[in-house]
C-alpha cells in the first residue's frame, strides 16, 4: 500500500554510509585472492603495501578525485602573467596538486621496490578513475623504463633520479608526446624535427595530442633533420633553474583541448620551437623503443586500470542493487538485475584475474623488454617473448572494450541516478573508459598490428601453436576450434584490400582476438578461484 506523503521520508544514507567506508583492498577478498595467487614470494610484502595505499586511495584520495571532476574545477591556460611573459601556466586545483604530491611521493618507481608492489598500488589508485593520476602515473613509468636502460648521461641520469626517487619531497612527473596532426597511429610518418646544435639537441615542430602538459619531462618522438627514422627524445618542460620562473623550455602549449573524458587532466597542442632535448636509445631505434618499451608499460595500465574501474563500478551497483526497492521487491531480487550484476561482476573478476597474470608472464621475460621482435634469442625465449608483447595487445583491446561496456551496464543498475554526476563517480569512470580505448594505440591499429607480427613470425612460431600454448588448461576442443579459426585469418595476406573476402577477415579477426582474450581471461581466473599458488609450486 502507498499512500500519500508530503514529507517523504525517503534517503541514499545507507547506501551512502556504506560507500564512505568501504576499503578497497581490505573490503575485497577477490583481489585479495589474487594477489596470493600471483605475487608468489612478495604475497606478504604486497599484500601490506596494498593495505597501507589502500587506507589513503579509498578515503582521502577518492574524495578529491571526487572534488576536482566538478567542471567548475576544470584546469584551465593562462598563457601569460600580469607582465607580459609568455608562461602557459596550467591551473589545476589545490586538491589535484596536494593529491599529486602525495601520490608521487608514494615514489611508486623508487628502485628497490618490488614490481608487485607497484602493481598493486597502482590498481588500488586507479579505482578513483584517471583524476589528472593515471596517465602522468603511467607516462612516468614508461621514463623510467626506459631511461633505466639507456640514460648514459649526466643529463639523463639525473632526470632518471628525479623521476625514480626524486629529490627531496620533489618527485618528477613523466608525459609522452608522440602523436601530431596528421596521425597518432602512424608514429614512423612523424615529422617533428631534431636539430644538432653542437652537442645539443633541439626540436622544431608540433605535437597535437599532449597529455599531463603540466609534466616535468616527456618522451618526445622527432626525426633527425635529413633522415627518415623516428628517434627518441627526453625533453625537460623547464630547464634548470626556470620552473619557478615559468620559462618553458622553448615551447608554447598553444590550446588545452575540451575532450570527453580524462578531464582532470589536460591535453594539450605544442609548438617546438627549438626545445632542448636528450636522445634516448639509438638515433635509429625509437619507433622500437617507443612501442617495446614507453606504450608496452602504457598497455599494461590500460589493462590494469580497466579492471581497477570496472571494480569501483561493479562493486558499488551491486551494493546498490541490495539496497534499492522497485515495486516492493529489491531490486537485486529481480532475476534480470541479478543475471546483470553477475555477469557484470565475472567480466571484472576476468579482467582483473587476466591482467595480473599477464603480468606475472611479463615479469618472467628473461633480460626484461626488449624493442621489436627480437630474433637472436634461443626458441622457446623468442616465443615467449612474442606471446607477452601479442597478449598485451589483445589485453588492451578487449579490457578498455569491455571496461566501457561493464561501465555503462553498472549506470544502468542506478536507473536514472546512473548518468548523474553528483550522485557517483560512474559516469566519470565511463568517460575516462572511453579515453582508455583511443590511447596508447587504438583498436583497429593493434589489431592490424597483430596481423602483421602473426604473419611474420608464422615461420618460427605457427600460430596454431601460439593458440595452444597461451590458452593451455582451456578446454581441448575449443582450443582446437579457435585455433583453426585463428591458422585461417593468419593466412590472409593482409587487412588491406577492399574486397569482400577481407572485409570478411576483419569482421572475424576482431570477433575472434576479442574472444581469444575472453579465453585468456577464463584460464586465469580459474586459476585464481582454484588457488593453485603460482610461483609456489617447488
Ligand atoms: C584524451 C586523449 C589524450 C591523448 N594524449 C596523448 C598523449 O599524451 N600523447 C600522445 O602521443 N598521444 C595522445 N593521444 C593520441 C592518441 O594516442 C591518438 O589519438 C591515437 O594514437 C590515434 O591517433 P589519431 O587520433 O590520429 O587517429 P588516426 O591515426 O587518424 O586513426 C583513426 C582511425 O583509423 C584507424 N586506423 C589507423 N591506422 C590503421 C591501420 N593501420 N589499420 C586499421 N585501422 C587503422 C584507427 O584505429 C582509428 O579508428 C591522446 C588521445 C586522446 C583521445
Amino acid at each position: 500500500m502507498s499512500l500519500p506523503d508530503r514529507n517523504n521520508p525517503y534517503s541514499f544514507n545507507e547506501f551512502l554510509e556504506w560507500r564512505k567506508t568501504v576499503d578497497y583492498y581490505a573490503d575485497d577478498p577477490f583481489i585479495q585472492k589474487v594477489v596470493a595467487h600471483y605475487t608468489g614470494r612478495d604475497r606478504d610484502e604486497v599484500d601490506a603495501a596494498a593495505r597501507d595505499i589502500s587506507l589513503k586511495a579509498s578515503f582521502r584520495w577518492r574524495d578529491m578525485a571526487d572534488s576536482i571532476a566538478w567542471p567548475e574545477k576544470r584546469p584551465w591556460m593562462m598563457h601569460y602573467d600580469g607582465h607580459g611573459n609568455r608562461i602557459d601556466r596550467i591551473v589545476r586545483p589545490d586538491e589535484t596538486m596536494t593529491m599529486e604530491k602525495e601520490i608521487f611521493g608514494e615514489r611508486l618507481f623508487a628502485a628497490g621496490d618490488t614490481e608487485w608492489v607497484k602493481l598493486i598500488r597502482m590498481f588500488i589508485i586507479y579505482q578513483n578513475g584517471e583524476a589528472c593520476i593515471a596517465c602522468p602515473v603511467t607516462c612516468t613509468e614508461g621514463l623510467v623504463k626506459l631511461l633505466e636502460k639507456y640514460a648514459d648521461t649526466p643529463e639523463t641520469r639525473r632526470i632518471l633520479d628525479h623521476c625514480r626517487d626524486g629529490f627531496e619531497d620533489d618527485v618528477a612527473i613523466g608525459a609522452q608526446y608522440l602523436s601530431e596532426i596528421q596521425g597518432g597511429s602512424d608514429v614512423p610518418a612523424n615529422v617533428l624535427e631534431a636539430v644538432q646544435d653542437g652537442d645539443t639537441w633541439r626540436l622544431y615542430g608540433t605535437k597535437f595530442f599532449c597529455s599531463a602538459t603540466h609534466a616535468d619531462y616527456a618522451v618526445v618522438t622527432a626525426k633527425p633533420r635529413g633522415s627518415e627514422k623516428v628517434a627518441l627524445f627526453v625533453m625537460p618542460s623547464w630547464l634548470p633553474g626556470d620552473k619557478e620562473r615559468e620559462k618553458r623550455n622553448s615551447f608554447t602549449i598553444d590550446r588545452i583541448k575540451w575532450k570527453m573524458g580524462t578531464s582532470e587532466l589536460t591535453t594539450g597542442e605544442i609548438t617546438f620551437n627549438g626545445s632542448v632535448a636528450y636522445p634516448v636509445g639509438p638515433l635509429d631505434r625509437g619507433v622500437a623503443n617507443v612501442v617495446g618499451i614507453v606504450l608496452t608499460y602504457s598497455r599494461l595500465t590500460v589493462g590494469l586500470s580497466a579492471a581497477a574501474f570496472m571494480t569501483r563500478a561493479v562493486r558499488e551497483a551491486k551494493k546498490y542493487s541490495e539496497f534499492r526497492d522497485a515495486f516492493g521487491i529489491t531490486i537485486g531480487n529481480f532475476p534480470l538485475v541479478r543475471a546483470q550484476i553477475e555477469e557484470i561482476d565475472n567480466f571484472t573478476k576476468r579482467t582483473t584475474a587476466g591482467a595480473f597474470r599477464l603480468y606475472s608472464e611479463f615479469l618472467s621475460l628473461p633480460g626484461g623488454l626488449k624493442g621489436g621482435l627480437v630474433t637472436d634469442e634461443p626458441p622457446e625465449t623468442r616465443r615467449k617473448r612474442f606471446e607477452v608483447r601479442e597478449l598485451i595487445m589483445l589485453q588492451k583491446i578487449t579490457a578498455s572494450w569491455d571496461c566501457t561496456d561493464v561501465i555503462r551496464r553498472a549506470m544502468s543498475i542506478f536507473g536514472g541516478h546512473g548518468v548523474m554526476e553528483d550522485f557517483s563517480c560512474l559516469p566519470r569512470l565511463y568517460r575516462d573508459s572511453a579515453i582508455n580505448e583511443l590511447w596508447e594505440g587504438p583498436r583497429n591499429v593493434l589489431l592490424t598490428q597483430m596481423h602483421n607480427d602473426f604473419k611474420r613470425a608464422s615461420e618460427w612460431y605457427p600460430p596454431g601453436e601460439f593458440i595452444s600454448s597461451i590458452l593451455k588448461g582451456s578446454d581441448p576442443g575449443l582450443v582446437e576450434e579457435i585455433s583453426q579459426e585463428f591458422e585461417e585469418l593468419v593466412a590472409h595476406p593482409d587487412l588491406f584490400r577492399g574486397d569482400e573476402a577481407t572485409l570478411d577477415v576483419c569482421r572475424r579477426w576482431d570477433r575472434l582476438c576479442h574472444r581469444i582474450c575472453h579465453i585468456y581471461q577464463d584460464c586465469a581466473l580459474a586459476e585464481v578461484e582454484g588457488l593453485v599458488p603460482a610461483g609456489m609450486e617447488e
